[in-house]
């Protein structure tokens, strides 16, 4: 019998090990590879995504699946080994239920819509776009069909995206956000000039602002034994197994929390993927729960710990070390209040801690309307204008910083809301951990991350997929899937900062 399940999991290593050459391939060509080579490495990309699916669709898992699951149906859902076959039937079940046809086509769809809107942002129209993105839509449409779904079709991507998550949950959680937020961003807008963060902007060398990201992120945990850093356009993280870890910056020399901040997001995920079970590697259930939860982790190391006033009374002095003239002068009042300076802006990833959730809502909301049949793709722009003018006050002067500005819609729909989740979770964790460990804030004056990421470790990481979110959420925090921590952070964070 233990045949069996060693025969499922010679199968998942198969595959998984498909899956994380290809994940090398995108690496290198995010980082290192000529231009020229864009055209090869798409046809290999396109092979090892298609033995991907061949090995993890196969009929021999269907049928290793329903042997197992009998096999083990008495015990505790919570069994690692029962967690397996729960999330590799999920997995499996949605493989399989889209037709290789209409996998096909999306990949074509997405080639297609990638090169219009490459082409629609030189113009700056989203018109030139929209033929390209109706297609989009329609085949998510077919791809929610096939799927399958309970209240509506775009709840059938959100579930993919972030497993139990329904559209109308999600407008929830959203819609709490946006109570608390908005009246916020408006009264930050009434006393901008309370935070300063000129001493940010200048001359901020490319290697100092390297060495001071590294030196942050060891401090953390992320392990450069396993894992390393390297430069790319937009930052990433992507991981090869757990003892081999990639993330990546962008730095900008006149600007310095772009490359700084980045670095201490990635290294968020870069932890997560780290302290995943060695012993479920190369399964289903060795891997993080959602991308949500993925985001949780970086937004949690990233804002909460290192935009938090205690972080730089640990750091700035390492800091003033990299950039003495720069901040030889900063003290650790003004360097907290400067890198949580909050405006309204037109682009999402330049958004902070009170903003960004409200982009994620525009986009959300456009998506739903789009597959709920009440919006039409030529009529995104105003839809888009609209809103950013009700939830942030300005309106984009083009689509280029409007609706074209994200790549996500070339591939298709149900992504952004991880981004909020992520959000939601931090608070949720960032509560939960701070009720646990005590004095969370003084470890992080003391520059003692340890205990932290102890916890996220037994608490999360080490779970892989063993829970669900909520059920991950109950265990961790005693409570599922709630907006109200991170509100109150965020609200006591920003009333104190700009004196509301
Ligand atoms: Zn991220």
């Amino acid at each position: 019998m233990g045949d069996r399940l060693n025969d499922l999991l010679a199968r998942l290593h198969t595959a998984d090990d498909l899956d994380r050459a290809a994940a090398v391939l995108g690496w290198d060509q995010m980082t290192y590879m000529p231009p020229e080579g864009n055209a090869g490495r798409g046809d290999q990309l396109a092979t090892l995504a298609t033995l991907w699916h061949r090995e993890f669709t196969s009929p021999a898992i269907g049928e290793l699946l329903d042997a197992l699951e009998t096999e083990y149906k008495d015990r505790p859902a919570d069994d690692p080994k029962r967690a397996l076959l729960h999330v590799t039937r999920r997995q499996y079940e949605k493989k399989t239920k889209l037709p290789e046809s209409l996998v096909a086509e999306m990949q074509r769809a997405s080639a297609e819509a990638y090169k219009a809107w490459v082409a629609a942002r030189a113009e700056k129209r989203f018109s030139l776009f929209a033929p390209a993105f109706g297609r989009i839509l329609q085949l998510n449409r077919d791809a929610a069909e096939a799927f399958g779904y309970a209240e509506e079709p775009y709840d059938a991507l959100i579930d993919d995206a972030e497993p139990g998550l329904t559209a109308s949950r999600a407008q929830q959680l959203l819609d709490a956000l946006k109570q608390a937020l908005l009246p916020l961003v408006q009264q930050i807008a009434e006393h901008r000039e309370r935070v300063d963060r000129s001493m940010l902007i200048g001359e901020y060398p490319h290697e100092a602002q390297w060495q001071a990201g590294i030196d942050a992120a060891t401090a953390f945990g992320f392990d450069f034994a396993r894992g390393r850093q390297d430069v790319s356009i937009h930052p990433f993280t992507t991981s090869f197994g757990v003892d081999d870890v990639r993330i990546t910056t962008h730095i900008n020399p006149g600007f310095f929390p772009s490359g700084f901040y980045s670095t201490l997001h990635e290294a968020g995920h870069g932890m997560y993927e780290q302290g995943l079970p060695a012993e479920w590697a190369r399964t289903p259930l060795g891997q993080a729960i959602s991308g949500g939860v993925h985001e949780s982790q970086s937004r949690l190391w990233e804002n909460v710990v290192g935009r938090s006033h205690e972080f730089w009374e640990y750091f700035l002095p390492t800091a003033k070390r990299y950039f003495p003239t720069q901040l030889g002068h900063a003290d650790v009042e003004t360097m907290y209040r400067a890198v949580n300076y909050s405006e309204p802006s037109l682009v999402r990833v330049d958004a902070d801690e009170v903003t960004y959730n409200l982009h994620i809502a525009v986009r959300f909301e456009i998506e739903r309307a789009l597959m709920q049949g009440n919006l039409t793709p030529q009529d995104v722009p105003d839809a888009w204008a609209q809103k950013m003018q009700t939830y942030l006050g300005i309106r984009p002067h083009d689509d280029l910083v409007g609706a074209l500005q994200d790549i996500h819609w070339t591939g298709g729909f149900g992504s952004f809301i991880g981004y909020s989740i992520g959000n939601i979770v931090s608070g949720q964790l960032w509560q939960a951990a701070s009720r646990d460990l005590g004095d969370l804030p003084d470890m992080i004056r003391r520059g003692e991350f340890a205990p932290l990421l102890g916890w996220l470790r037994t608490n999360l990481h080490q779970l892989g997929r063993t829970y669900s979110t909520d059920q991950m959420l109950r265990r961790a925090t005693g409570g599922p899937l709630d907006a109200a921590p991170y509100i109150d952070y965020v609200q006591r964070k920003y009333r104190a900062i700009y004196g509301l």
